[in-house]
């Protein structure tokens, strides 16, 4: 029996199974490796091979996935951000929130001295020019306040809310974020 075509004989197993396993090869090329198949061992038994390892895969990565991820998963983490969300909706805590911030950017102010009084004219500056086309300031510093406090609240439920170490934690994050805010307003002044 003559070999009809002896450059594929040499390169068996072929390439192109894995395409073919995927459904990536064009009509001409499936029915050309199909006929080789038909009169190939070695590459028969790679195809074979690869199936069986697709298969594995395929029950391996399902039983990950279910032990991963629980049916009731998304369930558990939206009620969760809710309870945490409606938490905040009662005015108090809303009240202490918005108290902390402005506390905070005060006592910033007082620590900047000299740059007080550029900061300042800067910030109402900067103020004014976004007044002017919507209420951004404002629903930045709420949105700001808000975001802390739930972050205060995801904190307080590991650490005790009074412990001196969660304060000074959240103290340090502001004045960061303030200082960072107050250069960047120079920047949009000057520049
Ligand atoms: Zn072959």
């Amino acid at each position: 029996m003559n070999s009809p075509n002896p450059t594929s004989e040499i390169m068996c197993p072929r390439q192109d199974i894995a395409a073919y396993i995927d459904g990536e090869l064009n009509p001409r090329d499936e029915l050309n490796l199909e006929m080789h198949l038909a009169r190939c061992l070695m590459c028969t038994s790679e195809l074979n091979e690869q199936k069986k390892l697709l298969c594995f895969l395929d029950g391996a990565m399902l039983e990950k996935n279910e032990i991963e991820v629980p049916v009731n998963f998304t369930k558990i983490v939206v009620a969760n951000a809710q309870g945490k969300v409606s938490g905040l909706r009662q005015p108090q805590e809303r009240f202490r929130a918005l108290f902390v911030c402005a506390c905070l950017f005060f006592l910033v102010l007082l620590s900047l001295g000299n740059e007080t009084q550029t900061v300042v004219k800067t910030f109402i500056n900067f103020s004014e020019q976004i007044l002017a086309v919507s209420g951004f300031v404002w629903h930045f510093v709420y949105d700001f306040a808000f975001g802390t406090a739930i972050i205060l609240r995801s904190v307080s439920s590991q650490l005790l809310f009074n412990s001196g170490a969660s304060i000074a934690f959240l103290i340090i994050l502001f004045l960061f974020s303030i200082v960072f805010l107050s250069k960047l307003l120079f920047r949009f002044n000057r520049g």
